[in-house]
């Protein structure tokens, strides 16, 4: 029997926190969650109003406008501008996520607004009015809107959110997109990729033998991407992933629009001049478009003269556009190393995958009829709402992929960071790698885990440390200690180090993941990047140190080993030179350490050769040959 916690403050029954998964798209974005009784997710509406007729949508247009007063409207509302005041009314924001005006100049055309173009190496921001904003105030408003969507419809704070992004977002467009649900009040749990939650909304991956591997065909408003994907043991690895970032609806719509200017005789640079016009033909375009997904011809008319369109036109015009993703597909299946016959399932997604002859080329490149059940508009969202019920711990069964936020390594020689597992790495995951003794006799072995990105430890967070004892008396360099990271599915890291030749092994449980804070995470990678400099000059540094500290001790044995065979001339020289590397080891001068090293070897080079011959000679006079 289900329980029923009761909220002894208020004395109301306490309802599990609703996390919410999010779209954020590029033309349309939207909120769905799980449906508390059905289970099932659903894509959020606002209930139809007292007009029935009206159907209501899932759908928030990602349209910001801004008014002369600086006042924000999103959506539906914000749409109604793209016509009348193009210069305060921003679509595609998500195309500018992460992105430097260099990135985007090409197409700088495409936008009716203005994108700052004076610093073409930072990352761009919108200019309205006098008014500037970045991608994120930009993506962050409209998922505000969002949230206050699902507040409105569900009637209780929505807080926690995932949010998917495209398998191709880089780490600084998928940090902007988290960034960006911070800014909209939102605890943003996971960044979710775009067709991993797609297939888990075909409830591909949710059944923990399953094993398949998947093509998710993405053509939305903005942007195209296909992802090869291979789910097995309920992990999503994504084995390729190819696109246009500047390849979708909108293009379809700027194919219609150009294919009517020329029948009426507008050039480009008309349009240009009236932003107003080009506007009013875009919607009229989309419109088309959209009605030819489910008639044979279309005819309308602006300002007294007709448009119209057939099927076999708008066919026409698409296809080189629809050749262009059938390239792109055959791309990610060479990356992936798969051939078509291995796809087991292909899943469609975006508004512009309902467009027939789309569905027709797809299928027929694959040879197999598509999936496309779910709706392509909300199947995204859908998915990221199984993700968040994940989280929510309503589902234990299903394994989650997750990734290292951070790398993972241990303590070397000199305080410098050695990492095992690189941050971003899938999880469950493995590393090993093989150490041994500075000393002679040594019989332990401290180990220290630490997380972080930078080269050395101290600005590092250390998350465990353990000695490895009972190393059986070896000279320094024999003993081979063996030391294994293993991360769970559970984020649990277990560290073992076990010395070969002995067998003498011990095993600690780290928990990476807990601790660190989203904002401590973010500190310390950004770090990490203002650091980058210093801590490769850091590293150079103690390496050179250690490598000298390391000679010291070998020449100083050596000598101990062998002083009957050296002359008076070279233990002075040897002397001399071992002084002089001590000396600069004190100083911060890597170079000069590296020479030190290199004098004390030219001098000792001669003689421990000759040793060497002495000490082969003697152990072949003991032979019987
Ligand atoms: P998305 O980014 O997934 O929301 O996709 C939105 C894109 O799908 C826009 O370019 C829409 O014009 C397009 N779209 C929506 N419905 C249809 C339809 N019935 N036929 C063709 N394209 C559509």
């Amino acid at each position: 029997m289900a329980k029923i916690a009761i909220n002894i403050a208020t004395g109301s029954l306490q309802q599990p926190e609703i996390i919410v998964g999010i779209d954020l798209g590029t033309t349309n974005s939207l909120v769905a969650i799980i449906h508390p009784e059905t289970k099932q997710p659903i894509a959020l509406k606002e209930p139809a109003g007292s007009d029935e007729s009206v159907a209501t949508s899932s759908l928030v247009p990602s349209i910001i406008h801004f008014d002369e007063r600086g006042a924000v409207a999103v959506g539906e509302l914000a749409k109604h501008y793209l016509i009348t005041q193009p210069a305060q009314t921003i679509f595609s924001a998500k195309r500018l996520m992460g992105k430097a005006y260099d990135d985007i100049k090409k197409n700088a055309d495409f936008f009716s607004y203005k994108i700052i173009d004076d610093n073409t190496e930072s990352l761009v921001k919108v200019q309205v009015a006098d008014k500037f904003y970045s991608p994120i105030e930009l993506s962050s408003f409209i998922l505000k809107e969002l949230k206050q969507r699902a507040e409105h419809i569900l009637k209780t704070p929505v807080n926690k959110a995932v949010i998917t992004v495209p398998a191709y977002f880089n780490d600084a467009q998928r940090q902007a997109t988290r960034d960006a649900g911070k800014l909209a009040g939102l605890d943003v749990l996971r960044i979710v990729n775009e067709p991993t939650a797609a297939s888990l909304a075909y409830g591909l991956g949710l059944s923990k033998d399953e094993s398949k591997t998947i093509a998710v065909y993405d053509l939305g408003g903005g942007t195209f991407d296909i992802s090869i994907l291979h789910i097995s043991n309920g992990i999503v690895e994504v084995l390729s992933t190819n696109g246009d970032t500047y390849l979708g609806g909108d293009d379809i719509d700027q194919a219609i629009l150009e294919y009517w200017a020329t029948q009426n005789g507008l050039t480009r640079d008309d349009l240009k001049a009236n932003k107003t016009l080009m506007q009013s033909l875009r919607l009229k375009a989309e419109e088309a478009k959209k009605h030819l997904s489910f008639n044979d011809s279309y005819s309308s008319d602006l300002n007294g003269e007709v448009l119209a369109l057939h099927k076999a036109e708008f066919n026409t015009l698409i296809q080189p556009l629809v050749d262009c993703t059938l390239t792109s597909c055959k791309m990610a299946l060479k990356d992936a190393g798969k051939s078509v016959t291995a796809i087991d399932t292909i899943v469609m997604v975006g508004g512009s995958t309902r467009i027939p002859l789309i569905k027709e080329a797809v299928s027929a490149f694959f040879g197999r009829a598509v999936n496309d059940s779910v709706n392509p508009d909300e199947v995204v969202a859908l998915g990221a709402a199984i993700q968040a019920d994940i989280l929510a711990g309503n589902n234990k069964d299903f394994l989650l992929l997750d990734i290292t936020p951070l790398s993972l390594g241990i303590e070397t020689a000199g305080g410098l960071m050695d990492v095992l597992i690189p941050r971003n790495s899938k999880i469950p995951t493995k590393a090993g790698r093989q150490y041994t003794t500075q000393i002679d006799g040594q019989s332990g072995m401290r180990i220290a885990v630490y997380q972080g990105e930078r080269d050395l430890i101290k600005d590092n967070r250390k998350l465990a440390e353990f000695n490895l004892t009972n190393i059986p008396g070896m000279p320094a360099g024999l003993p081979k200690v063996e030391l294994s990271f293993f991360i769970n599915a559970d984020g649990i890291l277990l560290v073992k180090a076990k010395e070969l030749r002995s067998g003498v092994e011990q095993t600690i449980e780290v928990k990476p993941q807990y601790g660190l804070t989203d904002t401590e995470v973010e500190t310390m990678l950004m770090e990490s990047i203002t650091h980058a400099k210093d801590d490769i000059a850091i590293r150079a540094l103690v390496e050179a140190r250690t490598e000298g500290e390391q000679l010291l001790q070998t020449t100083e044995r050596f000598i101990q080993k062998n002083n009957s065979y050296l002359s008076a001339e070279e233990i002075k020289s040897t002397a001399a030179a071992m002084q002089a590397l001590q000396m600069a080891l004190t100083m911060d001068d890597k170079n000069l350490i590296h020479q030190k090293i290199e004098s004390l070897n030219e001098v000792s080079r001669p003689y421990a050769e000759r040793v060497m011959d002495i000490a082969v000679a003697f152990a072949m006079k003991g032979k019987i040959v």
